[in-house]
Order: structure tokens, then C-alpha cells, then sequence
């Protein structure tokens, strides 16, 4: 039983009262899902997220904690409580001797970035953007790109969580190493997430080499396809299919001085000049290959170098508001598969570029797509392949029909899809897929015996007995029944 479990009613409705900020509803980043839930709560110290815990466990009310929304999927919504994070936000303790950071869950990366840098520390991987809290990645297992790192979710060193019951645990791998596991990866089923210790580098900067090649001439061969990915710590590469361009990035640690030979009209570019093109596109799809071969010659299809701070040569501009998939295959099996997308993507009009190709070393946590343990064996890298649809001014987009088949040819190389993003995956399919999905779910069950913290998203991809590939995650949110 929690702290609280003695407190008076009216005291605890006084409490949260105050905590409550609005009754409407919350739009996420892309403008791609629209929840309303019950109440909103905003809390800014540990103290009002055990108040709103306490109050939703008396009235059996389900909670979904969330960050910054900026995940492009419903997971974040709920039809009954939700507790934005990011105020109880802030930067603990740098451990300069044992290079670790401790932060409270909402904190935003970017804050994380800056006071590392501070003490002349940083993350030792990061995604394309800085912009999510610290909680929001690791519940969702956030990658970046680099074949000796793994998940964000990985340099986590210990947690503290509040539980349905108002418990506060301290985990680790010494300690509740099972909830430690499931919270890596949680989905925000666990419990909510209050504050975070995470192993961190010496601070570096990045030397970025990026080099155009002809897509032909990046898969000349598996074996040279496959040593490029070990040719610096971070590779990635951005496909153009309809230009037959891929933008091969390395990027090497460097003690060089801050430079850029680069292109600085990329944000330029995409608001004004391809932003209209694409919103024509959505009328004439034929005009597809035209705008994305302006997209190679101008943006993606140049050489260029820089030296930067590490966390500005990670992330990037994201462009416009966009739909997007991405799955996680085994760098075995990614040669194969990449070919086979590529006889589809040369010839379809209705996705966007570019594509993103990123590698990850795999992982031991339940529920990451980049879990080594498999239905057929083990792996020790995952191959991320992303593909987007933008929103050209926020408009209505086709892009479910393409999704489908991305996924299906995805699925036919053992593909698993990132949490935070559309996916069509059922219960059924998780099942066989993860083979320590029933690990999560036990936790959970452990944990949190009424599923406080399980919203739509969690039930009907990884509980719920229907089955439904019906994709309902495409279409805008809506409100269902839970039977946890
Ligand atoms: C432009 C853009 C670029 C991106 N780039 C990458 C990338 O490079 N690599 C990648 O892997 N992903 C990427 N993502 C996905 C992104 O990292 C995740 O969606 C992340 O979860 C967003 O963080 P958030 O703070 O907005 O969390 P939200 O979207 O608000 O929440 C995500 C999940 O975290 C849980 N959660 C949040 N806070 C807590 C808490 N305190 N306690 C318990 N659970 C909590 C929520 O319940 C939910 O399940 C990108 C997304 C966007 C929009």
C-alpha cells in the first residue's frame, strides 16, 4: 500500500484539483491522432504524481503517463486520465566520476544535452531529433544508429517508478530486475516513471562524412553492403528509391574544431519549394519521381562534411508533419530485404523520401523490436528501415494501403515495428514474434493486477483476444472498451 492509502477523500480531490489542466483534448506532434481524455493532470513534483496515482486507484481509473506526444502512433492516447510528464522535469546529479546522469522523467533531451555538456559529458547515442522526454524514449525503446549501440533504453543504469498501489521502486538489474526489464521497454505499462539514472560518455564531437551514391552502387555487393555498416561507430543512410540516390552518412568521434562544408538551405527547401509540390502531388501522383529527384539534387544527393558538437550531427530536421512506419529486421536478412523494397519503391509514387536505413546492436529487453532472442535463434544487429508519408499544411494524406505492403514486405524478412509508431501488428503476431512478450505481461500482471496503466494501444497490440489486423490505428483516435 502507497504512502497515501489513509488520506482523505476530499484532501486527495483538493489536491489534484489544482494539478488539472484542462478537460479538452491533446493533439500529438505529427497532428496525426486527437485524444479527449476524462482529465488531464500537469504535476511539477514526485508528491502530485503519488496524489493523482492514489486518486485513480480508488476510483479504479485508468492513467496513461506520456511525455511530449511526440509519438507518431495513438500509444500516448487515453480516454481516461492522463498525466503529462514534462514538468517534473530537471537534471539531478552529474556523476562526473562514473559518468552518470541522473534526471527526473520528463526532462527533455535537449535539457539533458546541454548540462552534459556543462561537464563535459554527452549521451552516448542519440535518435534524429532531441526534442522527447528522456522517459518517452525508453518507454519506447528509441534508437539511433551506430553497430556497437544499442536502444537509448540500454544505458539506463536504475529507475524509480510508482506503481498503481503508490509503491515507489527503485529498480536496476540488482533490483526488481524483471519490472526493470518490462520498464525499459514499457509502453508506459508499467507504472509511471519518476526519475532516471543513465550511463553517459566523455563528451566528443562528430566528424559527419556524407557521401551520395547511386543505390545500384550501395548494394553491389551483400558483403560490401554489410562491412559499410562497421566502417565508422555511426552509419546511417537516407534512400531517395524514385532517384535511385542513397545518402550514405559516417560519422567518426573527432577532436577537431567545429566546420561545415553542407548544404543550410534543407529547412528552406522542404517549407517552401517541396511543401507546395507535395500538396500537387496529392491531386497528381504522377509528378512523384520530378519532386523527388529535385528532393536528390537539391537536399539529399550532394557530398558534404562537417564537425560538430555529438548531438547536433545526431539529430536533424525532421521537414514537414508526417505519417511514418518503421521496423526493425535482422542485419542478415537486411540485404535481401532492401532489394526486394526496392523493386516496389522505384515505381510507387505514394511514398515520400527519404527513407531511413539505421543499424542497432541487439538488446536483452522484452519488448524491443532489437530483442536478440527470436522465434528462429538469435541476432546481434537489427536493421531499422523507416519510411514516411508527409502531411503537406497539415492535410489528409492516402498513405494506409502503402503502409501495408511496406509492412508485409517487412514482415517477410521477421520485421518487428517500432512502439511509437503505426503499425498493424495484432496480438497474435507479437506473440510469435517476441518470445519474451509473456515475460512483459507478467510483470504487468505482477505489478499492476487491474491494468491501470494499459491504454487502447497496449490492449489491442499486445492483449487483446480480437485479433484485429484491421489497422485501426489509421484512422484518428477512438475510444474502446478495455477487457485486461
Ligand atoms: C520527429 C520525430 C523524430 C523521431 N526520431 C526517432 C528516432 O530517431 N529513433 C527512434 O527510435 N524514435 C524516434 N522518434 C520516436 C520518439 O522517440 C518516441 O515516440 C518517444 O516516445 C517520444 O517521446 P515523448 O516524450 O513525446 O513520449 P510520448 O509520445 O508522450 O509517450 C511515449 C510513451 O512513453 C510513455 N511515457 C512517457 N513518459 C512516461 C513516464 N514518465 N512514465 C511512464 N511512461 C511514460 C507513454 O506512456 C508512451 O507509452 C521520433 C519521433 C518524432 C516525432
Amino acid at each position: 500500500m502507497g504512502r497515501l492509502s489513509n488520506i482523505p477523500v476530499e484532501e486527495l480531490n483538493n489536491r489534484i484539483d489544482g494539478l488539472s489542466i484542462s478537460n479538452g483534448s491533446i493533439e500529438n506532434w505529427a497532428k496525426t491522432f486527437v485524444a479527449t481524455p476524462q482529465r488531464i493532470f500537469q504535476p511539477n513534483i514526485i508528491e502530485d504524481v503519488e496524489y493523482i496515482i492514489e486518486a485513480a486507484f480508488r476510483q479504479q481509473i485508468r492513467v496513461k503517463p506520456v511525455g511530449v506526444w511526440h509519438s507518431p502512433s495513438d500509444l500516448s492516447c487515453s480516454d481516461e486520465w492522463m498525466i503529462r510528464m514534462h514538468k517534473l522535469a530537471g537534471v539531478i546529479n552529474v556523476d562526473t566520476t562514473n559518468r552518470q546522469v541522473t534526471v527526473y522523467s520528463g526532462t527533455l533531451l535537449r535539457e539533458i544535452n546541454e548540462k552534459l555538456e556543462e561537464n563535459n559529458l554527452a549521451m552516448p547515442i542519440l535518435g534524429s531529433i532531441s526534442d522527447q522526454t528522456i522517459a518517452g524514449c525508453l518507454a519506447t525503446a528509441t534508437h539511433g544508429s551506430g553497430i556497437q549501440y544499442r536502444s537509448m533504453s540500454s544505458y539506463v543504469r536504475s529507475l524509480s517508478l510508482l506503481l498503481s498501489n503508490g509503491d515507489i521502486v527503485e529498480c536496476s538489474d540488482t533490483s526488481h530486475n524483471d519490472l526493470f526489464n518490462a520498464t525499459l521497454c514499457s509502453l508506459g505499462a508499467t507504472g509511471v516513471i519518476l526519475t532516471i539514472t543513465l550511463s553517459v560518455d566523455e563528451k566528443f564531437n562528430l566528424h559527419e562524412i556524407v557521401m551520395p551514391l547511386s543505390f545500384d552502387d550501395y548494394m553491389s555487393s551483400e558483403a560490401e553492403w554489410l562491412e559499410r555498416w562497421y566502417t565508422a561507430p555511426f552509419v546511417k543512410a537516407f534512400w531517395v528509391p524514385q532517384a535511385n540516390g542513397i545518402s550514405l552518412s559516417q560519422s567518426y568521434k573527432s577532436f577537431s574544431d567545429v566546420f561545415s562544408t553542407g548544404n543550410t538551405l534543407g529547412g528552406f527547401l522542404f517549407s517552401l519549394v517541396l511543401q507546395p509540390l507535395l500538396l500537387v502531388k496529392k491531386y497528381i501522383p504522377m509528378i512523384a519521381p520530378l519532386i523527388s529527384n529535385l528532393a536528390w539534387r537539391y537536399l539529399f544527393g550532394s557530398y558534404s562534411q562537417r564537425v560538430d558538437k555529438s548531438f547536433n550531427v545526431f539529430n536533424m530536421d525532421c521537414g514537414l508533419l508526417q505519417y511514418t512506419t518503421e521496423w526493425s529486421v535482422p542485419l542478415s536478412k537486411g540485404y535481401k530485404c532492401l532489394l526486394e523494397l526496392n523493386e516496389w519503391l522505384k515505381y510507387e509514387n505514394d511514398v515520400d523520401f527519404p527513407l531511413e536505413i539505421r543499424v542497432a546492436k541487439s538488446d536483452d529487453i522484452f519488448l524491443s523490436p532489437a530483442n536478440k532472442i527470436t522465434p528462429y535463434g538469435q541476432e546481434s544487429h537489427y536493421l531499422w528501415i523507416g519510411v514516411i508519408k508527409y502531411k503537406p499544411y497539415n492535410c489528409k494524406v492516402r498513405y494506409r494501403k502503402t503502409f501495408r505492403k511496406f509492412e508485409d514486405i517487412l514482415r517477410k524478412y521477421n520485421g518487428r515495428a517500432h512502439w511509437a509508431k503505426h503499425s498493424t501488428q495484432t496480438p497474435q503476431e507479437v506473440g510469435e514474434k517476441y518470445p519474451l512478450l509473456n515475460k512483459y505481461l507478467d510483470v504487468i500482471k505482477t505489478y499492476d493486477e487491474e491494468g491501470m496503466f494499459i491504454n487502447p494501444f497496449v490492449e489491442r497490440h499486445l492483449i487483446s483476444e480480437k485479433n484485429d489486423n484491421n489497422s485501426r490505428d489509421f484512422k484518428s483516435y477512438q475510444v474502446e472498451s478495455h477487457g485486461f
